[in-house]
């Protein structure tokens, strides 16, 4: 099969500061005079992705690790630019990606307030329309996300700077972090409602690990569109069916959760995603970071397929789930 004829694909789930090639980031580095801890790109490579055999203790170790190096490259606006142009390219070109949505925390890419959200954003929209007009073929927008480490007053900053630009390609509204004590998911749900008047969707990562609890009070009380990963959901029946009933679709990411020891085995993968199955919930197949991660959509797709987790007529069944559940119009 010719990439030309390679089946359509889609991404609902991948964050920017996983995304971009090493190489690139590399390039956009030097440009900018960021003082890296090696002179060797190889080194650069292997502290910014996952490779054979390497995993995080947990999602808290994953963020210091990785996301630092990354969110301090892309933060100006030439550099935002870029990644977000490469990424929408290179997911078509590895793999006819024809749908993305790609989510990044402008709040993360401003060096600690010194450069200027709108300036961030509206980068991030231009790397958007370039990559749209090199490859028409696609569809991509942008999901602006919040954080756990952040107080309500910034988070509050970010959903007003998303709903601003919710025209020009801000799709969606996402939260996302290690679980924090600070952290009040009730006290953000007023954000989510001002989220969903303005027409934006609405997802938020939980349920990935952490407590149910939070995942069973954002399905009830935010009910958002998507929920990041929210596998825990099958821990507890009546919260599948209540997740059905209202028609949220879970974004899952299986080697991100291999990777980050969420989840310990394929063993328990199968077992998650054939209770998914049981249950009519809908799940979309997704990478959270295809560089990070040392991956693709396809490569996750013959992941699950290869290991008789879901049979390729279950895989297309997601990406149509994708096709339906995505918040771009
Ligand atoms: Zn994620």
């Amino acid at each position: 099969m010719t990439k030309k004829t390679e089946k359509a694909r889609a991404e609902l789930h991948t964050h920017l500061g996983a995304a971009v090639h090493p190489s690139i980031l590399w390039s956009i580095a030097h440009r900018q005079g960021i003082k890296l801890p090696s002179k060797n790109y190889w080194d650069f490579e292997e502290m910014i992705t996952m490779g054979e055999g390497r995993k995080n203790k947990n999602l808290n170790d994953m963020h210091y690790h990785f996301y630092h190096w990354t969110e301090l490259i892309q933060s100006s606006p030439e550099a935002i630019e870029e990644s977000v142009k490469s990424v929408i390219g290179g997911g078509y070109r590895a793999c006819n990606l024809v749908l993305q949505e790609l989510r990044f925390n402008p709040m993360f890419r401003n060096r600690g307030g010194e450069r200027d959200l709108d300036h961030i954003i509206m980068s991030a929209l231009w790397g958007l329309q370039h990559a749209l007009l090199e490859y028409p073929q696609v569809k991509a927008g942008i999901i602006v996300m919040m954080d756990r480490m952040f107080n309500y007053g910034m988070n509050e900053i970010i959903l007003k700077k998303a709903i601003k630009y919710r025209h020009q390609g801000i799709v969606g509204i996402d939260v996302a972090g290690p679980e924090r004590k600070n952290f009040s998911m009730k006290k953000h749900a007023l954000l989510f409602e001002q989220a969903r008047a303005a027409g934006l969707g609405i997802t938020a990562h939980t349920g990935e690990a952490g407590s149910l609890e939070e995942l069973r009070f954002v399905v009830r009380e935010i009910r958002p569109h998507r929920v990041g990963h929210g596998i825990k959901c099958v821990e507890d029946a009546k919260l599948m069916a209540e997740i059905v009933e209202q028609g949220i679709v879970l974004e899952t990411c299986p080697t991100s959760n291999l990777k980050n020891n969420v989840v310990k085995s394929l063993k328990e993968l199968k077992n998650i995603y054939r209770t998914l199955l049981r249950h009519k919930v809908k799940f979309t197949i997704n990478t959270d970071g295809p560089e990070m991660y040392r991956t693709n959509i396809r490569k996750e797709q013959e992941l699950l397929v290869k290991n008789g987790i879901l049979s390729p007529k279950q895989v297309d069944e997601c990406t149509r789930w994708a096709f339906e559940a995505t918040f771009i119009k």
